[in-house]
């Protein structure tokens, strides 16, 4: 039975029979240089380390598992949790995995299941991650999974970094939405206040100001087009991402293409700039990449996005682009086709927006542009390689 579950792994105790998988992920060298005291372990080291993990598990609850891929029924390595060294009721979490399984977003699959267990511990103060400096690569894992830098300590013979999660001040992220009641957009509301975020959304027509509060979401009237810069400076201030998910809408003629699909996206992104808002998420759309020439009115409108696009890469924000097909009311069916280039494919709403929520709480999709229609790729893992195409 997997204590822990995520979309693709599971985590259980360790039993005997993974001696053998295991022995081979410890005693690789490659491995094991940023593990402990830097050292492979033998076999017979192995077999009475996980001897005592599965001790630990059965006399506390909590200890390093095994993490299994479900799909394949491979051992990838481990992760789980350990008292700290700290003496104020921190909990260590750890993962080392096996080299084919680094760089698919393994260790932060289990490292947040873990990281979200640790918190539910009774007693549990904190969740400390203690890494090598020259691990760069857990480094980042850590600071995905909310640990935030707290100094050094000397451990196992050797100075790691030491990052950290304090219970009570979990932070979770402050997004800004912008087309906030617009049909993308209020799918994606409850999908960012499932998951903790604070979620500030602009609207220019006040009476909408109910229905995003009955979503959870803070309403701030900021008309696009027409805010000056200190407004919609002020609608910005102090979030730590925007996701533009606006639009002049099906019945609007050239100009307010441009006033607001382009002028309006690029006026977000300068105060997005000038506040500090480093992370802007853009909903843009299939055929920008290329948009016709003419006057008919959707090629004004791809022109449009596509002159937005521009100025968000030309920023210094950490952009993502997200260029979907013709969108549609469907069920959200969980999977898509998101890459360069993907068709002319419709996408329902709903996977759109939990492509936005996969692709804020993933960094690393920062400087991609991608286009995306339906498909067969679960979104999680959809999202984990256009983040490792960046990497
Ligand atoms: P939507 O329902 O039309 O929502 C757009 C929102 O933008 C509306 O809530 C609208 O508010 C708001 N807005 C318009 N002008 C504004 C202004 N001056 N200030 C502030 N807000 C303003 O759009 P959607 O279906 O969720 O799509 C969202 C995005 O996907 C758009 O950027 C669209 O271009 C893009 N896209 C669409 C398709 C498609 O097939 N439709 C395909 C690819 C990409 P009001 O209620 O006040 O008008």
């Amino acid at each position: 039975m997997p204590v822990l579950r995520t979309p693709r792994l599971d985590l259980r105790p360790f039993t005997p029979a993974d001696v053998p998988a295991m022995a081979k992920v410890y005693g690789d060298p490659e491995v094991m240089r940023h593990v402990a005291t830097g050292e492979p372990w033998s076999a017979a080291r192995t077999h009475a380390i996980l001897e005592a993990y599965a001790r630990r598990h059965r006399r506390d609850g909590i200890s390093v598992l095994a993490v299994v891929e479900r799909a394949t029924g491979d051992l990838l390595g481990d992760a789980g949790l350990e008292p700290s060294p700290a003496t104020d009721g921190a909990l260590e979490v750890g993962w080392t995995l096996r080299r084919d399984a680094w760089g698919r977003g393994v260790a932060t699959e289990a490292g947040a299941a873990c990281v979200r267990h640790a918190l539910t511990v009774p007693g549990a103060q904190a969740v400390e991650a203690l890494v090598v400096p020259t691990n760069t690569a857990s480094v980042r894992v850590a600071l995905k999974l909310g640990l935030r830098p707290a100094g050094h300590r000397h451990a196992h013979g050797r100075e790691h970094r030491v990052l950290r999660l304090t219970r009570g001040q979990e932070r979770p992220m402050d997004v800004v939405v912008a087309g906030a009641h617009g049909q993308i957009a209020k799918l994606l509301h409850p999908r960012l206040v499932a998951r903790g975020d604070r979620v500030r959304g602009l609207i220019r027509n006040p009476d909408q100001a109910a229905a995003l509060e009955a979503l959870g979401v803070e309403p701030v009237v900021c008309d696009l087009e027409h805010a000056d810069v200190d407004e919609l400076r002020a609608a910005v201030r102090g979030a730590d991402a925007f996701v533009f998910a606006a639009g002049a809408g099906p019945g609007s003629g050239a100009e307010r293409k441009a006033t607001m699909d382009r002028d309006g996206a690029v006026r977000t992104i300068r105060a997005c700039e000038d506040e500090g808002v480093a992370r802007y998420v853009i909903v843009s759309s299939i055929g920008a990449d290329d948009p016709p020439q003419g006057d008919e009115v959707f090629a004004v409108y791809l022109r449009a996005k596509a002159e937005a696009d521009e100025a968000l890469k030309a920023s210094k924000l950490d952009w993502t682009v997200v260029r979907p097909g013709p969108l549609t009311d469907d069920e959200p069916t969980g999977k898509v086709r998101a890459a360069r280039h993907v068709g002319r494919e419709s996408v329902p709403r709903a996977d759109v927006a939990d492509v936005l929520a996969a692709v804020l709480a993933e960094p690393e999709t920062a400087g991609e542009v991608f286009e995306l229609g339906s498909g067969d790729t679960p979104i999680d893992e959809a999202v984990a390689t256009l983040a490792r195409a960046g990497s």
